[in-house]
């Protein structure tokens, strides 16, 4: 039996506990959702008044230097690369996560059409997050590839003389599945196909070795474990054997090699630098710093493999109480037990009923209204397990913070309060 008082112990005992005094969680908040907005670190407050007021009303035009607004996309680049194996000045931040899947995946169609031209087919999985797909979908159309999809199982016997390239997301938004990278890209490479892989979900958030790998190409998010805010700026990595190869379609200026000689014609510039597009959002890449400065406190201190440490703590922990505490709820689990194939969060399942109304959405209202933050995705294709997703993100949950969580759940589940209208409003799910 798992007690409050274990998980105040562990509190005390935990040495990354003091990092959650660099954000702010607001009073009654149990916040299980930064795997999709991560809260706010306290340093952007200081940091988006100064960079409103002194960089731009003081400075001017003279903070692209002075301020140092020009090497943002890089200087942020080069904070990200730890957390995800990647080397210094192979990573730039830029863009979205969808612009930058567009811009590598296009770059990846370009080689493997002058290695393999044979190769039509992009495969990527069916239940990949479906901004990924919809950008394949456009860029297959637009050159004349297939996009083929399939279950996460098929991936290795699907890898046929046909795969030009291989699109995936590293640990699932919906279940928190988590790929071995390093075994898929090496069944890649063996087949011939190029790799790309989303970290949306995983930079930040566990560890990530790109270069262990060998994987060819990268994108991830900044507003999710990196605490960048909403829509802040995505990253972008290039393996280097890759970098200078074919321009990325988005040939702006900032990507040019001399883009302050305002020559008419385009000279793609050395390196993940070409990634660039167009004048960048100088305010966002500022507050994202915030994010990632708490990024480098902790990478001091035992890095991602601390963070990791923890947060698979925490995920047992939620486990190991929902099955003690909320027993006979009819909850089951989709995020899978053995922890090399889990990310950070873990998604509870509850069957769609008859009349096709989702008791999932409702409970996770009702968690809401009691200050527990997790979400609610509705259940893919035909198994009506709708999900109740909860994220729990090392460097500010606590293990008091679980133990909470599930009594709040246990409560709103005996109690039966989640039936009452108002957590029912729109919860109709077709
Ligand atoms: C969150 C997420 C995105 C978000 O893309 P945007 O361009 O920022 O809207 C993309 N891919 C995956 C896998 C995600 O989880």
């Amino acid at each position: 039996m798992i007690t409050l008082q274990d998980c105040q112990a562990r509190d005390t005992s935990d040495p990354l506990r003091g990092f959650r005094d660099h954000f702010t969680i607001p009073d009654g908040v149990i916040y299980l959702d930064g795997n999709s907005l991560g809260v706010m670190p306290k340093a952007a407050v200081a940091r988006a008044a100064e960079v409103v007021t002194q960089e731009w009303g003081q400075g001017l035009i003279g903070s692209w230097n002075s301020a140092g607004w020009f090497n943002l996309p890089q200087r942020l680049g080069n904070q990200i690369a730890p957390l995800i194996g990647a080397g210094a000045d192979e990573v730039v931040v830029t863009d979205t996560t969808s612009i930058n899947l567009y811009k590598v995946l296009a770059a990846a169609l370009s080689i493997a059409a002058q290695d393999s031209p044979q190769r039509r087919v992009v495969l990527s999985e069916r239940s990949n997050f479906p901004t990924d797909l919809y950008i394949a979908e456009g860029l297959c159309r637009e050159r004349g590839y297939t996009l083929q999809l399939v279950e996460p199982e098929d991936i290795g016997n699907s890898l046929t003389p046909e795969v030009a390239v291989l699109m995936l997301t590293h640990v699932n938004y919906r279940t928190g599945a988590m790929h071995d990278m390093g075994a898929v890209t090496a069944t890649a490479q063996v087949a011939g196909a190029l790799s790309i892989w989303d970290l949306a979900h995983s930079a930040g958030a566990v560890p990530v070795d790109l270069h262990a790998a060998d994987a060819d190409f990268s994108i991830g998010c900044g507003y999710k474990y990196l605490n960048g805010g909403p829509g802040a700026p995505a990253f972008v990595w290039a393996h280097p054997r890759h970098a200078n190869r074919f321009w990325q379609p988005l040939s702006g200026w900032w990507g040019h090699a001399a883009p302050f000689a305002f020559t008419p014609d385009y000279q793609p510039t050395a390196g993940i630098q070409r990634y660039l597009c167009g004048t960048q959002p100088i305010v966002s890449l500022s507050l994202l710093e915030c994010g990632l400065d708490v990024f480098s406190k902790a990478l001091a201190v035992g890095g991602m493999a601390a963070l990791r440490v923890k947060s698979l703590a925490l995920t047992d922990l939620f486990m190991a109480l929902v099955q003690q505490r909320c027993a006979g709820f009819e909850l089951g689990v989709a995020t899978p037990p053995a922890h090399a194939q889990r990310g950070s969060q873990v998604s509870l399942t509850r069957d769609r009923s008859a009349d096709g109304q989702s008791s999932a959405f409702a409970i996770v209202q009702a968690l809401i209204a009691r200050g527990v933050i997790g979400d609610y995705r509705a259940g893919d294709g035909a198994s009506h397990k709708d999900i109740l997703r909860f994220g729990f993100t090392p460097l500010y949950i606590g293990f008091e913070d679980v133990w909470n969580a599930v009594e709040q759940l246990r409560q709103v589940l005996e109690s039966g309060e989640w039936k009452e209208p108002r957590f029912n409003a729109k919860h109709a799910v077709t």
